[in-house]
């Protein structure tokens, strides 16, 4: 006898892994430079090379007898001070090592957050189109999620539509800026309109509403986009960040929860993060990588190739008749299905060697996403298939408007 819920979670996988599971399989049979695999956020461009150089000085510096041994729970002191002081430089964050708590990558600290958060009973509001483990954290947690549409074609946060299902019961908010998968970077006049309605529904709850700001993507932007930072519109914003896409070390697991000094009861979420932190076996980050992430914050891969990957994309589809959305951050690219079942067009897109994943398990059907973090070639290469598509579905470029 198992957790059920434990069982079906393992058995069923995530889409977009299965369908990259797929892709291998294909690609045994027929080559991979022929399957045109867009399936996964797994960044293509390396590190940026100070990276390597980091973790070199380290292995051989003052501290190698210490580097692979434990460290604090909440991490390194002097990697933490080190990261407040960059967070303070970068953003004005006005934070201290005592409110950061390194993590294994964005999806623990979300989990910390979320399970430290989380009473029986309560409620966490996701914005729709969302990462598709939110629903798994948030019910790992034992809560209940409230999904709420972004707004429709501009994808940013749908003020109105927050507020209608705000009640008593929501202990939180979880957004993500730069957006996967939509792309978009939320501006500073829809981060300020919502802290001003969290505030306000706080204050009639009678209890504080959390916003926890998911941001893997911070620095993955493109066209000289700023992203904000959410703490400076709201006070009781915990920051979950990861330096698995801004640096390329998805595979290294290193991130951070930031809990603002601002924030009230800031001891007790504090505590109640890194007891949550606990309760799921963490023990420290990994200390290595620590390290790095102390040295490189703030770094960025070369996105050149994101870019270019992006704008070819872009450009193209839309031309074809295809309705995108122009994503200004992360790597993802939205369209709109030409049919009703964006399944069925994931699936004749399948049958070209095309593989992307249609928006459904991101709570949002109707769409597919591209995930364009992959050599410039499959994306030149996928040209050709994507107009034969467009003209199986009969789309014109005059369609696109
Ligand atoms: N949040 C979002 C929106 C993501 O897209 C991802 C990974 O793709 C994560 C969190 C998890 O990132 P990490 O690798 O840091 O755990």
């Amino acid at each position: 006898m198992v957790n059920e819920a434990m069982r079906k979670l393992g058995a069923q996988g995530n889409p977009m892994r299965v369908l990259f599971e797929y892709g291998k399989k294909r690609a045994a049979v027929i080559g991979a430079e022929n399957v045109l695999d867009f399936a996964l956020g797994n960044p293509s461009v390396p590190p940026p090379a100070r990276v390597n150089e980091v973790i070199r000085e380290v292995l051989d510096g003052p501290r190698a007898d210490s580097i692979h041994a434990y460290t604090s729970a909440a991490g390194d002191l002097d990697v933490r001070r080190t990261l407040a002081k960059s967070l303070n430089r970068r953003f004005d964050a006005a934070c201290r090592a005592e409110d950061l708590f390194l993590t294994a990558g964005a999806a623990p600290a979300l989990c910390a957050c979320l399970k430290g958060l989380c009473c029986p009973g309560d409620q966490f509001i996701v914005i729709a189109p969302y990462f598709t483990e939110y629903r798994v954290f948030v019910e790992g947690a034992g809560g209940e999620v409230l999904e709420v549409m972004a707004e429709k074609d501009t994808f940013l946060l749908d003020i109105p539509a927050i507020e209608a299902a705000l009640n008593p019961r929501v202990k939180g908010v979880v957004i993500n800026s730069p957006n996967n998968p939509s792309g978009v970077v939320y501006p500073s006049e829809n981060l300020i309109a919502l802290g001003d309605l969290l505030r306000r529904k706080s204050a009639f709850f009678d209890h504080p509403i959390y916003l926890i700001s998911d941001e893997p993507y911070r620095e993955v932007v493109y066209d000289g986009v700023q992203v904000p930072w959410v703490p400076h519109y709201y006070e009781n914003t915990l920051v979950c960040y990861s330096y698995s896409k801004a640096i390329s070390l998805p595979g290294e697991r290193i991130g951070y929860v930031l809990v603002p000094p601002a924030m009230d009861d800031h001891d007790v979420v504090y505590q109640a993060v890194a007891g949550a932190g606990r309760c799921t076996g963490h023990i420290n980050a990994p200390a290595l990588f620590q390290q790095v992430a102390a040295a490189c914050d703030g770094m960025v891969s070369d996105l050149t190739a994101y870019t270019t990957n992006r704008n070819l994309l872009y450009e193209n589809l839309t031309a074809m008749g295809f309705e995108c959305v122009k994503p200004n951050g992360t790597f993802y690219l939205l369209m709109k299905s030409p049919e009703p079942d964006a399944a069925a067009f994931s699936r004749r897109a399948m049958e070209l060697d095309l593989l992307f994943p249609d928006t459904g398990s991101f709570a949002y059907p109707g769409y597919v996403r591209i995930a364009y973090c992959v050599p410039t070639r499959r994306v030149e290469m996928s040209l050709p298939r994507f107009r034969k598509l467009a003209e199986m579905y009969g789309l014109t470029p005059a369609e696109n408007g």
